[in-house]
């Protein structure tokens, strides 16, 4: 490595941006992974009388390429704390689409139809699913488009490929640098051989960037440019907490970024100790910190990080991955061990967010003419009275195992929550006609408040509702008219908007004026630089992705949440965006 410090070349240094998905910092040598090698295949037409072979060789590789990933899930139930954990879920997700999965009769069927060979099926069907995923508007849920690829050349690699190269030669001090990185690829990295990872592709909800936040190692994805800049072997800088990446460094910036490093090896160390300490401002006033979760898999990571409870189960994940509908049994039995898993932590289930273009082939909706303003949430919900029925069973019978909360998506109206509380009650008188064991008293009906009207009427809300969680992902973009999956328009997406923020006040307000509980469930939410905004309106509870509890926590410490609270109207009347940041981080400054 010495030899290769840049002080003969500092002309030469170069700085590419990407998005940060892990932070820290790793200053080490390029060692460069190419994932792609692998899944190249070519077409083949098969003969009738070959079909049933073919499909068998299918059948075959599964197993084999499931027997693989036992391997690896075997290998990960060894690696310490949450890394682990994480990965055991991403692999088993993997042995699941492997076993008799759509992926699997999806390749069958196409092999009798287009009578070609397995292969070249294999691609086919992954390219299908893949688009499918990529056009959803949700970014974890066309990150998972990454799994799917990744399955797809498991299986083309037990049909018969060369199996790609694994990172059991990395040289001292390497840094990943790769097109994309699989999250099984992910799998077979050592921190203490690996210091980071940077790819060229790859979102920020993606679970490689999971694992690798998992692992604690400084990542960053979406670096465009990258393999033209960083060949092997060359001292590299990966900045995971600003998504800067410097190939070629200079001894200056070199010396620069060893002090970074240090500070924030100082500064985890740190948090760690922060995970049972309570949330307590400085002058006393205690916040309560949830976990947002996608799968029951996530519970662990939220307990890891200390999280209180659930503040929101994306129940639409549940029907993810598949053509057919889960039954009420395997939602109950889903929803229930979520519930038994958090031992007594109340857990918020949100019924179904579906519409606009998520899942909409798995429900063979007909998107209208704006999907965004269209058959959303709720609304959809209620167009399928069953569907939601079910659901609401579902929950109703798991809250048998602990405190739960119900919540619904999109409201817009006070008749939907009407709709949806003359459900809940005949469903509860049913089931204990029958004698099935619910909680008494029967769990909150809560609303997500996400919508600018339903924020502008709060308090009419609030008289229907048991409680708010307020979605400022939706918000935002409802109040802005900025598509959230829109790079056109996304310098103008910005939660620190006066509308937005008036939005988010008013709705607080009108629910302590209520009585009724009111959290905070959107991005910002974990943005600790937003804590102080959010704390000094009145919110008292936080719901968030168990990574960014721990920092969310620090900050709470920090605040004298008297002194915020007469301040924050300032920020509220800032039409400014510049002027609107600097207020918000003298706000938390302040004593
Ligand atoms: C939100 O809109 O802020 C929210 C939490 O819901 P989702 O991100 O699932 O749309
Ligand atoms: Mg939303």
């Amino acid at each position: 490595m010495k030899s290769k410090t840049p002080t003969s070349t500092p002309a030469r240094e170069k700085v590419l941006e990407g998005l940060p998905v892990g932070a820290g910092v790793a200053i080490g040598v390029v060692y460069r992974h190419d994932s792609r090698a692998v899944v190249q295949v070519r077409e083949r037409r098969i003969s009738a009388t070959k079909v049933r072979s073919e499909q068998h060789r299918v059948l075959e590789a599964a197993a084999e390429a499931a027997g693989r990933i036992e391997a690896l899930q075997n290998k990960a139930k060894r690696m310490p704390g949450a890394a682990g954990e994480e990965l055991g879920y991403i692999l088993e997700a993997y042995h699941q689409m492997l076993g008799g999965s759509r992926l699997v009769r999806g390749v069958q069927k196409r092999i009798a139809e287009e009578k070609i060979n397995a292969e070249a099926a294999v691609m086919k069907e992954i390219g299908l699913m893949a688009e499918a995923f990529a056009s959803m508007e949700d970014q974890y849920l066309a990150a998972r488009m990454a799994d799917i690829r990744e399955v797809g050349r498991r299986l083309v690699e037990s049909l018969g490929k060369a199996a790609g190269g694994d990172f059991s030669d990395l040289p001292p001090n390497a840094v990943i640098v790769a097109d994309e990185l699989s999250p099984a690829d992910t799998a077979l990295l050592d921190p203490r051989r690996a210091l980071g990872l940077v790819t060229m592709l790859g979102g920020v909800e993606s679970h490689t960037a999971i694992v690798a936040r998992s692992l604690g190692l400084p990542a960053v994805v979406a670096a465009r440019d990258l393999l033209d800049h960083a060949e092997n072997g060359v001292p590299i800088i990966v900045d995971g907490s600003t998504g800067v990446v410097i190939v070629h460094p200079t001894a200056k910036t070199l010396s620069r970024y060893k002090r970074h490093r240090t500070d924030f090896t100082r500064s985890q160390q740190s948090l760690k100790r922060l995970k049972s300490v309570p949330a307590v401002t400085r002058d006393g006033f205690r916040i309560g910190l949830q976990a947002n979760i996608e799968l029951p898999a996530d519970v662990d990571a939220a307990i890891a990080a200390g999280a209180e409870g659930v503040g929101l189960f994306r129940s639409e994940f549940m029907f993810m991955n598949r053509d057919d509908l889960p039954s009420e049994e395997e939602q109950f039995s889903e929803i229930s061990k979520v519930v038994k898993q958090m031992g007594g932590r109340p857990v918020t289930v949100r019924t179904l967010d579906l519409g606009a273009d998520k899942l909409g082939a798995a429900f063979k909706m007909t998107p209208g003419p704006n999907p965004a303003l269209g058959l959303r949430g709720i609304r959809f919900s209620l167009s399928r009275r069953k569907l939601l029925l079910m659901q609401l069973s579902a929950i109703l019978r798991a809250s048998a195992f602990g405190p739960v909360r119900i919540l619904v998506p999109m409201v817009c109206t006070v008749d939907e929550v009407r709709q949806v509380r003359r459900m809940v009650n005949r469903l509860v008188a049913q089931l204990r006609r029958r004698g099935t064991k619910i909680a008494d008293p029967i769990p909150p009906l809560g609303i997500m408040i996400e919508i600018p009207g339903a924020a502008l009427a709060a308090d009419a809300l609030a008289a229907e509702a048991d409680f708010f969680a307020i979605g400022t992902n939706d918000l935002t973009q409802y109040t802005l008219a900025i598509d959230r999956a829109d790079e056109q328009v996304a310098y103008l997406y910005n939660p620190l908007h006066p509308a937005v923020l008036r939005l988010i006040q008013f709705s607080a307000e009108a629910a302590l004026a209520a009585r009724i509980p009111v959290s905070v469930c959107g991005e910002m939410a974990g943005d600790d630089r937003m804590t102080p905004v959010l704390l000094g309106f009145g919110i008292t509870d936080l719901s968030m992705s168990a990574t960014s509890l721990p920092r969310v926590k620090k900050r709470i410490l920090e605040l004298n949440l008297s002194a915020i609270s007469g301040r924050v109207r300032r920020i509220t009347s800032e039409p400014d965006a510049a002027r609107t940041r600097a207020l918000v981080d003298e706000l938390g400054n302040g004593d």
